[in-house]
């Protein structure tokens, strides 16, 4: 589904990501852990097109089709979807006018039908419901005055209304206190887990993956992948730590 193959990026003219290389298959959830500044963040946004990002090297494909090479709304329309480490804020446009808006952009870019306010309210509140969110969250503006829990919260109850084909979500477990993990990691399951579709799940802890079992784990260092393992690899790390485990 994605293949990256020897990517390498850079930031105002510092290259952050040095020959990296991923394959996903639809069906698998992958997790990307390591250190601070490796270059976790800045590999979520390459996928997702952030302008400031130069490619110097690379390429990357999804399903097939050159992905570095499209716009962020046609990526999107492809099916790929991009959590951040911090979702912003839209002062003056709710989260169900925003939601509404982006999900028909992307229905019509497939060719499909839009869905009228009432279907589309059905679906919001069902989503919204899965991830524990009231739905008087979901009429406030996009994220302004959430808290760090109940903006990760929105964005899965984003992901579940567009029904993305593969997800990069950075640090979606950042700011989660033990019971929102649990519904964010569930609602993961149930919106991604699914034979058609994938996950690049970027986090810094083990402790998402107590919910979110991924099939691979990758440590992304100094903007490679230098390990891959299975899900006892996030294991080994949390308890001996990065150094450790890279130094074996
Ligand atoms: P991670 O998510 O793994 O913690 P990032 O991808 O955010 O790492 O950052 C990787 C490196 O890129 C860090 O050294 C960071 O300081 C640097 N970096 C990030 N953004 C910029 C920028 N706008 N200009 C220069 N360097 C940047
Ligand atoms: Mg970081
Ligand atoms: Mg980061």
């Amino acid at each position: 589904m994605l293949k990256i193959e020897n990517l390498h990026a850079e930031i105002d003219g510092k290259e952050i990501l040095k020959g990296l290389s991923l394959e996903v298959n639809a069906g698998e959830i992958h997790a990307i852990m390591g250190p601070n500044g490796a270059g976790k963040s800045t590999l979520a946004y390459v996928l997702g097109g952030r302008p400031g990002y130069e490619v110097t090297q690379g390429t990357v494909t999804f399903n097939g089709k050159d992905l570095l090479d499209m716009e962020p709304h046609e990526r999107a329309a492809l099916g790929m979807f991009l959590g951040f480490q911090y979702p912003v804020e839209i002062p003056g446009v709710s989260n169900v006018q925003f939601l509404r808006e982006a999900l028909n952009s992307q229905r019509k870019a497939r060719g499909e039908e839009p869905l009228s306010g009432g279907e589309f309210l059905k679906l919001a509140k069902e989503k919204a419901g899965l991830l524990k969110l009231d739905m008087e969250m979901l009429k406030r503006n996009v994220n302004v005055g959430f808290s760090g829990g109940e903006k990760k919260r929105n964005e899965m109850v984003q992901m579940g209304i567009l029904d993305p084909a593969f997800a990069v979500l950075d640090e979606t477990d950042s700011g989660l206190d033990i019971d929102a993990l649990k519904v964010v990691g569930e609602g993961i399951n149930a919106i991604m887990r699914k034979s058609d579709k994938a996950v690049l799940l970027i986090t810094h802890y083990q402790r998402l993956l107590d919910y979110v079992e991924p099939d691979f784990v990758h440590i992304l260092s100094a903007g490679k992948i230098v390990k891959t393992g299975g899900a006892d690899l996030a294991k080994q790390l949390e308890a001996e730590g990065y150094d450790e485990v890279m130094a074996a």
